[in-house]
């Protein structure tokens, strides 16, 4: 299935996606989809290989990098004998798991129940149609899918009032978040662009006792010790996802809420994906829809680019970016991988935090 990846990206997105979860990947490949089956998507033979593949890696779970009709999930299930989701449907999971404010919380379910209630239209007419006219089924049928509809319109109906109150008092807890003890340096970026790789170079160093207790409670939290301040949190927040279905776009923004307390925002970019400045442009975008950045790009929470995957630079790309990040104090240029530059970093954090709390101080006095 093409999208505006190249496949292998594709796929490594997928792969991320499906690790963030917590799914061990058995295996992964591209199929080229010529022309859509509407019972299964793929055509036989490709359904056999895929089989085959679950068979021999005792495969419990196939993940399906594509939009599937409720139609194709149930007829691939049954020919797999195993659970298959979609990307939605896998997305879905990430945010769910994810999202940390009543708000995203909220969000998530709504579009979960959206997702929901469009698989059941879908399923009831694809029937219909199946079994030849309208009614064919009688009366008990229909009622059933009418009660559950309305019920699923009842549910969002109830989640939209109270996200609205949500709204109405989230003002206040941001200043209630804002007195927090500590700093909070928030991670946001593309899924791939190593977040998740410079978060645990970040916290796995020195694990702090109390961090334990963190981690148990919110695993996208650490305690972390930076030059000049003793500690700060370090909040790694969902990766932004290319493709991602329109009816999710509310829910992403919603887990992304998070952000706009934290301290300092570390923006995570994969220097060496040829896609890197649209990335960048789209993360900027929902920056400045939760009113982080403003027009321009002036920010009301500093904001540090990280110049990730430098050890995968070609020598005269890296000399050129070299150039180009002289003298700029936001900006660090480092491998999560390989670690070169994470000093820097640190380095940059610490200043950044202590001017900050300097600049709390004197609005206090
Ligand atoms: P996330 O989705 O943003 O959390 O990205 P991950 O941390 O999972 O990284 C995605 C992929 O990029 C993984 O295969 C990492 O090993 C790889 N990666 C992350 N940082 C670097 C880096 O600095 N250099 C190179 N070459 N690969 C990296």
């Amino acid at each position: 299935i093409s999208y505006d990846l190249d496949a292998q990206s594709r796929l490594a997105e997928a792969e991320g996606l499906a690790l963030a979860i917590g799914i061990v990947i058995a295996e992964s490949f591209t199929l080229p989809v010529r022309e859509v089956r509407p019972n299964l998507l793929f055509g036989a033979g490709q359904v056999d290989n895929i089989r085959i593949a679950c068979e021999q890696n005792e495969a419990e779970l196939v993940v399906v990098d594509g939009a599937l009709t409720p139609i194709q999930q149930r007829n691939l299930e049954d020919k797999l004998g195993r659970k298959v989701i979609d990307r939605t449907g896998l997305i879905l999971e990430i945010f769910g798991e994810r999202a940390a404010t009543a708000e995203g919380r909220l969000q998530v379910e709504l579009a979960h129940l959206d997702y929901q209630q469009s698989r059941l239209v879908r399923s009831w007419t694809h029937l219909e149609r199946q079994r030849g006219g309208f009614g064919f089924l009688g009366g008990p049928g229909e009622t059933q899918i009418e009660a559950d509809r309305r019920m699923i319109r009842q549910r969002m109906g109830r989640l939209r009032k109270e996200l609205e109150q949500v709204r109405k008092t989230r003002g206040l807890h941001r200043e209630r978040r804002e007195r927090a003890p500590w700093p909070v340096v928030a991670l946001v970026g593309y899924t791939n662009a190593g977040k998740s790789t410079l978060f645990n170079r970040l916290t796995g160093a020195g694990v702090m006792a109390e961090d334990l207790l963190f981690a148990t409670l919110d695993p996208t939290m650490r305690a972390i010790a930076l030059p000049g301040v003793e500690k700060a949190i370090l909040s790694d927040t969902v990766g932004f996802i290319s493709d991602l279905p329109t009816q999710l776009v509310a829910a992403f923004r919603a887990t992304l809420e998070e952000v706009t307390s934290a301290d300092v925002i570390c923006h995570v970019r994969d220097i060496s994906n040829p896609s890197t400045g649209a990335q960048k442009a789209q993360v900027l975008e929902v920056l400045r829809d939760l009113g982080v950045v403003e027009e321009g790009e002036a920010s009301s929470i500093p904001i540090l680019e990280i110049w990730n995957k430098w050890d995968q630079l070609a020598p005269a790309d890296a000399e050129e970016l070299a150039s180009q990040i002289e003298g700029a104090d936001d900006i660090v240029a480092l491998s999560a991988l390989t670690g070169a530059g994470v000093d820097s970093l640190l380095e940059r954090l610490g200043e950044m935090l202590t001017r900050n709390a300097a600049l709390r101080t004197f609005e206090v006095a």
